[in-house]
């Protein structure tokens, strides 16, 4: 008789495979304390951590960390009820004007994850008869938003601006809206959209709207952190930017922004809105303050790129195969799955924690060691974690290998 669970019985076996060495498991990491923004004590080790989204640091800004504690006497652990009935507080309704002002946009939404939010407007602003032509390798979220919304589905090569173009020609003669989608930063490579020439095919097309993932540019790129828009200089082309407050902003919680007058309409809509209780008053208000501090952290992304450039070349200079340009994300490439996490097992063991991912979650069938740097890192660390990677990569002779593929 099938059990209920057969079907994951690939998912048994693959994860079998991942831990039959014995060594630690890479997806039941557990951090048994956090010493900052950069350290953690992880399987009773001090651990430099090089996988995490925290790439300005803010996770415990002074004043972000006093804000979210009067909130909590304020206002209590939680809302206990959805935005739209008793889940909006004054501190959600002030996040919503401090994005506007931080985004130079009319109106923001803010939702209780980055993943609620594209989840959530993705399933409603486009319906029956409407087109989504969005990059293959946009996150899973998108893909989730977009299969539940009424929308002929169409995907475009990563980057490949010349194949979008190809498909919004082939709908010119239809009637309906046409949405691209695309991430200003993918986050496994750390690669950016080629913003400026989608924009410009965006604009041959009529009924034809962009929506940028701004997940892993906010506050990184841009002088003051707006993403890949501001950076390019192109802001006023791109009609919904969504984005969340888990990564450059410190804390979690998701958001979409717009200057169309009709946009607040999606609040009445949006089940991911309408049925999941809103933010805690004490996230809400860590969010605000570091929302600032995004704003006008020049010198942090400053020390983030200097970071980004010192691991980069480090890893490549020692020989190993690195996949992503410079960028907050270094993406270390292993042979094969089996290599990769007794790779990530050996930098675990010495003390640095990075990501591992393997497909589907990974551009090119790649099985990664993704590294993401923080600007508190500092420059003792980077060369920490770089020796380290050079000791465990020769152990398992990948220096050697990556040579000879190299030259062969
Ligand atoms: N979009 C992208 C591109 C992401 O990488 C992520 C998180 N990994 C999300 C959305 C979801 O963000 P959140 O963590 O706020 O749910």
């Amino acid at each position: 008789m099938a059990g209920i669970f057969d079907r994951f019985a690939n998912v048994k076996t693959q994860r079998a495979a991942i831990v039959s060495n014995g060594g630690p498991d890479p997806f039941n990491v557990r951090m048994d304390q956090v010493l900052s923004q950069t350290e953690a004590i992880i399987g009773n080790r001090r651990t430099i951590l090089c996988g995490t989204n925290n790439s300005l640091g803010l996770t415990f800004a002074p004043e972000a960390l006093k804000a979210a504690h009067d909130a909590l006497d304020d206002f209590g652990t939680g809302t206990t009820g959805s935005r739209m009935l008793n889940g909006t507080y004054s501190g959600h309704k002030e996040l919503e004007y401090a994005l506007c002002d931080f985004f130079q946009k009319d109106h923001a939404i803010v939702f209780s994850t980055g993943f609620l939010a594209n989840a959530g407007v993705l399933s409603t602003l486009m319906g029956p008869g409407d087109y989504i032509i969005m990059d293959a390798d946009c996150h899973a979220s998108i893909y989730d938003g977009v299969r539940q919304s009424q929308a002929e589905i169409i995907r475009f090569k990563h980057n490949d601006a010349a194949d979008l173009d190809k498909r919004l020609a082939r709908l010119a003669d239809k009637p309906g809206n046409k949405l691209i989608v695309i991430e200003g930063i993918y986050s496994m490579l750390g690669d950016k959209a080629p913003l400026a020439e989608i924009v410009a095919i965006k604009k041959k097309y009529a009924n034809t709207y962009l929506l940028s993932d701004e997940a892993h540019s906010m506050g990184v790129l841009g002088r003051y952190g707006r993403g890949l828009p501001e950076e390019v200089g192109c802001e006023e082309d791109v009609d919904f930017i969504v984005g969340t407050f888990s990564k450059s902003v410190g804390t979690v919680g998701g958001f979409v922004v717009s200057s169309y007058p009709d946009f607040e309409m999606l609040r009445y809509v949006c089940r991911a809105y309408i049925f999941t209780a809103s933010l805690p008053p004490s996230v809400v208000a860590s969010a605000k303050v570091n929302l600032g501090l995004v704003k006008n952290g020049g010198a942090l992304r400053t020390r983030l790129m200097r970071n980004a450039k010192m691991l980069h070349k480090g890893l490549v200079d020692a020989g190993l195969k690195v996949a992503s340009d410079i960028s907050p994300v270094v993406a270390v490439v292993a042979p094969d799955p089996q290599t990769c996490v007794a790779f990530w097992q050996g930098l675990i063991e010495a003390g640095v924690y990075v990501n591992l991912a393997f497909p589907p979650a990974t551009p090119h069938g790649y099985s990664l060691l993704r590294c993401s740097l923080c600007a508190a890192h500092t420059e003792e660390q980077i060369k920490q974690v770089i020796g380290i990677f050079t000791e465990v990569a020769g152990k398992l002779g990948l220096l050697e290998e990556t040579k000879r593929v190299a030259v062969g």
